[in-house]
């Protein structure tokens, strides 16, 4: 006779045989698509999928909302300013899109602001950026040492040769609110919403069905699949034991993120409702931050860098040296006087960045003759996917619906296959990508 636990009843035969049952018609379930990992990409797509009337899974394998991947905290920027066009579309595209989602849930993620692009004159990233606005009809003022201090209260200062991009479509997105959002919306189209459910393996059975092999051993079958694993694709798709492993040059970085202490007179000037933006500041350090939103007095300030890491085995340290020497006198240039920096960052938590070496994002079909079109890998997002997010979603669903309806993006940049071209992927005459800490 089996016992759950010592303080429970022994179970009956029939308890026995009903727990058997249900366990195999879980196991049974089948599924349209199932989408793995339920960071901002997998519950954009499964939200897409349920909206479209199709029947989705979304597995989690820690805590739906949890700290360890990259969608998590309190604050990613949304922005329209990139040196490369595709994203410009993009991105206004997927603007439009987190309004359409804002008003289906009924409550706000985003607050929106301008945006502030800055650096040496010469930088190649920087001209770029500007120069996309222009030719994409958004309004930028470019301004330089002399007429900064016109715009934000006058908080900025910016070197000898540097300039800047202002535009207004900036904004500030709450991350862990946003994922929130979308499982909520997928869930109230009918998905279905697993956590703690890590996938083992994935591969084709009973002539084409997609089965899908968790480590508590529960199995689920779709007729398509979504890998949306973050930090882990590359884990993921080396486990898949029946097709020949397929490597991505995605690698996860440990990075982190840093709030500083606003000086108590100038703390109001640095509020979304004054006006002040979400920022870029390009080169070396590429530094980047966000109004003071979810901590009353506090502005994030942050490197855009990070070290290589093996997800499963972080060391969650902050590095408070490279800080010290990277972020400080860059915030003694730029905020003179507004920040006590003596006080160093007073909050700090860690994320993981997945990078390509090209900074763009794999959006394709596995492809070969097991899976061809019926797996999907979305990864390396490279510190700039969040705002895509429900485009992303949008386009994943159109993709393993077979339909490619709800938008006309290009996915050629996002092909596996560039990399087999040249291990670079694709060419760009800029860097201003996320760098490795020892840069
Ligand atoms: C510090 C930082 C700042 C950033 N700033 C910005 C910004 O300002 N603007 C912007 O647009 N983007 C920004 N980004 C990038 C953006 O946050 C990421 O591109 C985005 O969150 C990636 O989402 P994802 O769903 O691909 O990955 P994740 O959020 O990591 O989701 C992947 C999920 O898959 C799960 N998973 C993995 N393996 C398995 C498995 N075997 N079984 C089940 N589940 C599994 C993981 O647990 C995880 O929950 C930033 C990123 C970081 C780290």
């Amino acid at each position: 006779m089996a016992h759950t636990d010592k303080n429970t009843e022994p179970e009956n035969t029939t308890h026995l045989v009903w727990r058997e049952i249900s366990r195999r018609s879980r196991d049974m379930e089948k599924f349209d698509v199932i989408v793995i990992g339920a960071g901002i990409m997998g519950s954009c797509t499964a939200y897409k999928v349920a909206k479209r009337g199709h029947t989705v899974l979304l597995l989690e394998q820690y805590d739906f909302l949890h700290h360890c991947g990259s969608s998590h905290g309190q604050s990613r920027t949304i922005r329209l300013t990139y040196p490369e066009e595709c994203y410009v579309g993009m991105a206004v595209e997927s603007s439009r899109l987190w309004d359409e989602a804002e008003e289906e849930v009924g409550y706000r993620v985003v607050t929106k602001t301008a945006q502030f692009d800055f650096g040496m004159a010469d930088n190649r990233s920087l001209q770029l950026s500007i120069d996309n606005c222009l030719a994409n009809s958004i309004p930028v003022r470019v301004v330089g040492k002399s007429d900064v201090g016109k715009e934000f209260s006058g908080v900025f200062t910016l070197p000898e040769g540097w300039i800047g991009g202002v535009t207004e479509r900036g904004g500030v997105i709450n991350p862990t609110k946003a994922v929130a959002m979308f499982q909520s919306l997928a869930s109230r189209h009918g998905a279905v919403l697993k956590d703690r459910v890590k996938v083992t393996d994935i591969t084709k059975v009973d002539g084409g069905v997609v089965r899908v092999s968790t480590v508590s051993g529960l199995t689920f079958h779709g007729k398509k699949c979504v890998v949306t694993a973050g930090a882990w694709t590359n884990k993921l798709m080396e486990s898949i034991t029946s097709s020949p492993c397929i490597f991505l040059p995605i690698e996860p970085l440990h990075t982190e993120v840093c709030y500083w202490k606003i000086k108590p007179p100038y703390t109001n000037l640095f509020t979304p409702e004054s006006g002040f933006p979400t920022f870029a500041s390009y080169g070396n350090p590429y530094i980047y931050g966000t109004p003071s939103i979810e901590y009353p007095g506090l502005v994030k300030i942050s490197l855009n860098s990070g070290e290589l890491c093996d997800p499963e085995r972080r060391s969650w340290q902050v590095d408070m040296e490279l800080l010290e020497k990277k972020v400080k006198p860059w915030i003694k240039t730029v905020f003179p006087n507004y920040i006590d920096i003596d006080a160093g960052p007073v909050i700090t938590y860690t994320c993981m960045y997945s990078m390509t070496p090209d900074a763009d994002y794999v959006i394709d079909y596995v492809g070969g003759d097991e899976f061809g079109e019926d797996l999907v890998v979305v990864g390396g997002f490279s510190g700039h996917g969040f705002k895509m997010g429900p485009l992303v979603g949008s386009i994943v669903a159109g993709m393993v619906l077979d339909d490619h309806t709800g938008n006309d993006v290009d996915l050629s940049h996002f092909r596996i296959s560039r990399f087999m071209d040249d291990p670079r992927g694709n060419l760009k005459d800029y860097e201003d990508f996320v760098s490795l800490q020892k840069q």
